[in-house]
């Protein structure tokens, strides 16, 4: 084991998808950990009638097998980022982190999309979560990192041919008298859902603080993850990580591996022309700390990578899982208001500089299909796997990724 000299780590939303992977990948790096979580998301699966398809302990029962299987413990604050601001602030200036990994907001497209009050909570809860976050950080007046899990997702409509920078794009300004002047502008953002305008909204709150502030933050744009395992997660399995199937939570790949594990057809939206970028769970953890050990120095602008891997158009996602599976294919409806087919190329070569070696799709799928979807294919719910919330009669324009 990797000893870390015990920085503190705080990772918020960490009894989430991503966050409880990296959470106990630090701690057995060596660093010394602390969860931040609301449990928002176990409550939002009550509310929609769902849970993981893999069976999830309780943050206690987690946390205490990990306790009993590698011997490191990690803390645990429940708190909402939204709202209790003094107890995060105080926790900040007690701990005195080294890093501080923000994965806590509502993360779902569809569900930002359900109703008025769906849409609200996630712009309530998202930015002022961030914003709580930042200004924690300069009241507790602790030099910490920020890592920030953003989205690919918030290009919104690919890349028309372009290739997606990591963050920046250099333009030509004219000026009041003639001359032209080059600058390095945010890329700009076309968020397609209330989701991502919440992710665009963070950037610009990065911005602001790193500016005013100089609070150092790295912004990690993340294609979807993949993938449920990791080999920390595999220790026991009580550890398990979650596995979303739903219409709402459930990512693309995930619901085409239930139908492959449970007999139905893949079911393609439209064309299945959209392409979306993807990263393995593994990466997802690694890219963190990777981030984590190259922050930014003081006075740097916002670092902005794109962590993503691979990029795939979904008929052609929906045909490997088929000639893996032998499941059949079949186009219906989609409930998306996006372009029937978009290109998406990215520009990802930071993270794989710093010694990301990705995990690629063709080599994890058929363990993803048979050590999970296979093997707790008895707990789904097939009513639960389509997407009922639907953005055309709300008119929201142009594509929408899913997460
Ligand atoms: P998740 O919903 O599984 O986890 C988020 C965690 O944050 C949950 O445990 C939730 O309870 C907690 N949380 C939410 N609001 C909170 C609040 N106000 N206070 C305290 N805790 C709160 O989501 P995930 O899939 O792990 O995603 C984590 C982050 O990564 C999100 O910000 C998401 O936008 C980003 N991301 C995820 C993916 C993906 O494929 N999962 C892709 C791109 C980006």
């Amino acid at each position: 084991m990797r000893q870390n000299g015990n920085a503190h780590i705080l990772v918020l939303g960490g009894d989430g998808f991503c966050g409880w992977p990296t959470a106990l990948f630090l701690s057995r790096e060596g660093y010394t950990v602390t969860i931040v979580d609301n449990f928002s998301r176990r409550r939002i699966d009550e509310e929609l009638g769902v849970e993981s398809l893999t069976p999830i302990e309780s943050i206690g029962q987690r946390l205490q097998c990990w306790w009993e299987t590698t011997g490191l413990n990690i803390r645990l604050h429940r708190l909402d980022l939204a709202c209790d601001y003094e107890p995060l602030m105080e926790l900040i200036a007690e701990t005195q982190p080294a890093a501080i990994v923000h994965f806590a907001e509502q993360r779902a497209a569809p569900y930002s999309m359900k109703s008025s009050r769906h849409k609200r909570y996630t712009v309530s809860n998202n930015i002022n979560a961030t914003n709580n976050l930042l200004a924690a950080v300069v009241d507790a007046g602790v030099d910490c990192h920020i890592v920030h899990l953003g989205t690919m997702g918030v290009y919104g409509y690919g890349s028309a041919g372009m290739k997606i920078p990591e963050g920046y794009l250099d333009v030509e300004i004219p000026m009041a008298d003639g001359q032209r002047v080059s600058q390095q502008i945010l890329y700009p953002t076309n968020p397609g859902s209330i989701y991502h305008l919440t992710k665009s909204q963070d950037q610009l709150l990065f911005a602001y603080y790193n500016k005013n502030d100089g609070v150092r933050i790295t912004d990690l744009h993340q294609g979807i993850v993949w993938g449920t395992q990791t080999v920390e997660t595999s220790l026991d399995e009580r550890l398990i990580n979650r596995f979303d199937y739903d219409g709402d939570y459930g990512t693309v790949l995930n619901r085409f591996l239930m139908q492959a594990a449970t007999g139905h057809e893949l079911t393609v939206h439209g064309t299945g022309g959209q392409t979306r970028a993807f990263i393995h769970i593994s990466d997802t953890v690694r890219c963190i700390q990777l981030a984590i050990n190259s922050p930014p120095v003081a006075g740097e602008r916002v670092r902005i990578m794109n962590q993503m891997t691979e990029t795939h158009r979904v008929r052609d996602l929906a045909k490997m899982i088929a000639d893996v599976s032998g499941a059949k294919v079949a186009f219906v409806d989609n409930p998306r208001n996006e372009a029937a087919e978009n290109d998406l190329f990215v520009e990802n070569a930071s993270l794989c500089n710093l010694g990301l070696k990705p995990t690629f799709l063709a080599q994890g799928l058929l363990e993803e299909i048979s050590e999970v979807a296979g093997k707790y294919a008895y707990r789904c719910n097939a009513d639960l796997i389509p997407c009922r919330s639907y953005w055309r009669t709300h008119k929201v324009q142009e594509s929408t990724p899913d997460v």
